[in-house]
């Protein structure tokens, strides 16, 4: 299969060609031709397969026929992190950059006047995470009216973060007649009950197994107890060809105190998490992706959807609280038709977890080995001389609030009740819950 098949526009292929891909990959393939068509598509990818093309490609392609009218936004495109969105952005303007389109991003942790002033200028091609838009709607910037397209990426992380209210206050205020595409790594019940409230006749478009991790990742599993994680680290780094790096921390004081004895050990590395500034996040980012730092170390949602090329490794520090985070931290390397490798440390208490782990990625998990040429004894003995121990074990009972869910929720409120339909687009008449008619799904 080759782009010129697909029916894309021409300066969109051009475009693709100048990104360097020779052949859609397959999302991309099973994706295009419908969202073309104009229906709506629910999409089931793993992290890393060309999603954001898959739909961005096509949309561009729908876009080129018109123009936004002043103050008025055409494609909505929402996602759960500030880093997500950034990153669609960025791809929009790649693959728009020959076609006279304009393309917004809205997310919160900076300043709204630049954002107010875009969403008044209008966009073809808006980018938003829903909390911040939910915000700046809610004060009647947006018009929405004209919108033609409504993307829902990552739409399991949206509801694991808890914004399903936010995004019903959103699509709610919207056009009926629009086309809704939703992106998602697995097809749960709560992605399927989403599908039927927003959507209409979805064409499903699935690729790879459900819950799978990418299948170019090469998975190792490590003993390890806590206090000689920092050790098993720093001896991984010193082998050759782990060249980029991310490591995952459980916790956001984890990631930083992971990042200063690396530090100390003469390696450079930089941290993001929920409790840095967005300049913070940003720079570090930066940092890694240009390679002036081999190291990232991130929790899960500061993590998610960051498209670095060629990372090498993903070493799990602390096994991941949600299982399924399991998936979208391997899926960091490998990305598209790359190869990469990952390495979990396993703690006693994560062993019972593994059987887990199995059965969510329906493959058998080798028993955790030692790692080939760690003296493991005498890095015992290096942890008992050092002041402190490294990592705090992860609570023996996992009730209310040591889920991810639950935390995240606590950390970034999706604002209920902030919205009260404004005077823009959202505002639209009849825009609120209730007034819709039953029957229509959406
Ligand atoms: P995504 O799943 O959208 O995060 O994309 C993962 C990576 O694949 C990104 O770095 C894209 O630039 C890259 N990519 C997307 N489409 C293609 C393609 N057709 N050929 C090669 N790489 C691609």
């Amino acid at each position: 299969m080759q782009f010129s098949e697909l029916g894309l526009h021409e300066a969109v292929q051009k475009a693709v060609a100048e990104q360097g891909y020779t052949e859609p990959t397959p999302i991309q393939a099973a994706a295009i031709p419908p969202v073309l068509e104009g229906g709506d598509v629910i999409g089931i990818a793993q992290t890393g397969t060309g999603k954001t093309a898959a739909f961005t490609l096509p949309i561009l392609t729908r876009l080129a026929k018109g123009k936004a009218a002043p103050g008025a936004v055409r494609a909505l495109v929402l996602a759960p992190t500030r880093e997500l969105a950034l990153q669609i952005e960025e791809n929009v303007r790649a693959y728009g950059r020959h076609l006279p389109l304009s393309v917004a991003v809205v997310f919160g942790g900076v300043g709204e006047r630049p954002q107010i002033a875009a969403l008044r200028k209008g966009c073809d091609l808006l980018v938003a995470t829903p909390g911040r838009l939910l915000d700046l709607g809610s004060q009647g910037h947006g018009d929405f009216r004209d919108l033609e397209v409504l993307v829902l990426d990552e739409a399991d992380r949206m509801l694991d973060m808890g914004f399903l209210p936010s995004i019903r206050r959103i699509v709610r205020a919207l056009p009926r007649d629009r086309q809704t595409l939703m992106f998602s790594a697995t097809l749960s019940k709560e992605i399927e009950q989403l599908t039927s409230e927003f959507q209409r006749q979805p064409k499903l478009v699935q690729v790879g197994r459900r819950s799978n991790p990418a299948e170019t990742v090469e998975q190792a599993f490590l003993e390890c107890p806590h206090n000689l994680k920092q050790g098993l680290l720093a001896h991984l780094l010193r082998q050759p060809g782990w060249d980029s790096v991310i490591v995952f921390s459980r916790t956001k004081h984890g990631a930083d105190r992971i990042c200063r004895k690396l530090e100390k050990d003469g390696v450079e590395a930089v941290a993001i998490h929920a409790n840095r500034s967005q300049n913070q996040r940003q720079r570090a980012l930066e940092a890694f992706k240009s390679g002036r730092v081999r190291v990232l170390v991130a929790t899960d949602i500061a993590s998610r959807g960051i498209d670095v090329d060629g990372i090498t490794h993903v070493v799990n520090f602390d096994f991941p609280d949600q299982l399924e985070d399991y998936v979208h931290r391997i899926g960091r390397t490998g990305r598209a038709q790359a190869t990469g490798k990952s390495v979990t440390f396993i703690t006693s208490e994560d062993v019972p977890e593994l059987r887990r782990l199995e059965r969510l990625v329906g493959k058998p998990i080798p028993k955790p080995a030692k790692a080939e040429g760690f003296d493991y004894a005498e890095a015992t003995r290096q942890a008992f001389a050092a002041p402190a121990p490294d990592a705090a074990p992860r609570p023996h009972h996992r009730g209310p609030g040591h889920n991810r869910r639950e935390r995240e929720q606590r950390a970034q409120p999706p604002r209920p009740g902030a919205w009260h339909g404004g005077r823009g687009g959202f505002g639209s008449p009849g825009g609120q819950g209730g007034q819709r008619p039953r029957g229509r799904n959406r």
